[in-house]
């Protein structure tokens, strides 16, 4: 048998998929380790380490269902993939910060870093889940497996875990995968210069992008905040790290866009005819 036919793509697509924050088996650590900063998406200023005072015994929300009305938009964004509850009952076996203080000051400090190490293998995943050569499919492999292996680690492990050294071969892998996937389909499109799709780190805030064919653009890093994608054909874009706060994907087609993330769908506007990619939810906020 070839190496080829033992690249099955489907393995990455359903560990993305299975990237789900779970509430209910997480002491609310998004809510009481981070850093909140008061602005337009969050209404009060709480430090790392402070219980938001919305968070209630049982670790829900009082104010769940209606976050944004009471200025809480940002907590309606975020998205933890899944470290939460890693962190709440692998990390540390179930125990509560409540009801075990002594533990709760290394459990708000593990958090961040477990959540980055899941921001890494959703990102991994998902390149794995695209048509890549066999060589690259492999060292995407290899990275899922080691970055796997460090969500195992005990707390103090964990604590020394250098996130930068982990970041660097992640993110050249990731722009093999896009390179490889765009170039693809800029060659089935039949155009010959690649370089006009390239819009790294472009400054497309509020531009008008209505009905426009920007299939196979690099926007990775890109800010465009409220821009008009109403109807874009999205299909094979890089989002990596682009910003989309309020940007308008009412109708767009964004089924087979790269390193999109549930935060960023949930930070964007968007309606029922928006086509998304299958491991990402339609935000409620959105129009119906
Ligand atoms: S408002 Fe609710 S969801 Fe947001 S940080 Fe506070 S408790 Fe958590």
């Amino acid at each position: 048998m070839s190496e080829i036919k033992k690249i099955d793509y489907t393995v990455g697509k359903k560990i993305r998929e299975s990237l789900q924050a779970d509430c209910q088996s997480c002491f609310g650590l998004c809510c009481t380790a981070l850093n909140i900063a008061a602005s337009s998406d969050f209404a009060i200023n709480k430090t790392a380490g402070t219980p938001c005072p919305n968070l209630q015994s049982d670790f829900s929300c009082q104010i769940h269902s209606k976050l944004r009305d009471q200025g809480f938009k940002g907590c309606t964004v975020f998205d933890c993939l899944g470290a939460g509850q890693k962190v709440s009952q692998t990390t540390f076996h179930g125990q509560d910060w409540r009801q075990s203080p002594e533990i709760s000051e290394k459990m708000f400090r593990v958090f961040p870093i477990m959540e980055q190490l899941y921001e890494m293998i959703a990102y991994v995943a998902e390149a794995l889940s695209h048509k890549v050569d066999s060589s690259l499919f492999n060292k995407l492999r290899l990275q899922l497996e080691q970055l796997q292996r460090a969500t195992e680690l005990e707390a103090d492990a964990l604590l020394a875990i250098d996130i930068p050294n982990y970041r660097l071969p992640v993110n050249i892998l990731l722009i093999e995968t896009s390179e490889q996937i765009r170039q693809s389909l800029i060659v089935k499109m039949k155009e010959k210069n690649a370089r006009k799709f390239d819009y790294r780190g472009a400054d497309w805030m509020g531009k008008n992008l209505k009905r426009k064919d920007l299939r196979a653009t690099n926007l990775r890093g890109a800010y465009l905040i409220a821009a008009n994608f109403e109807h874009a054909d999205l299909r094979g874009v890089d989002f990596i790290g682009a910003d989309l706060r309020d940007a308008n994907l009412r109708g767009a087609d964004l089924s087979t866009s790269m390193f999109l993330t549930q935060m960023q769908l949930n930070s964007a506007q968007g309606n029922h005819q928006t086509k998304l990619p299958s491991h990402l939810k339609r935000p409620s906020h959105w129009d119906h």
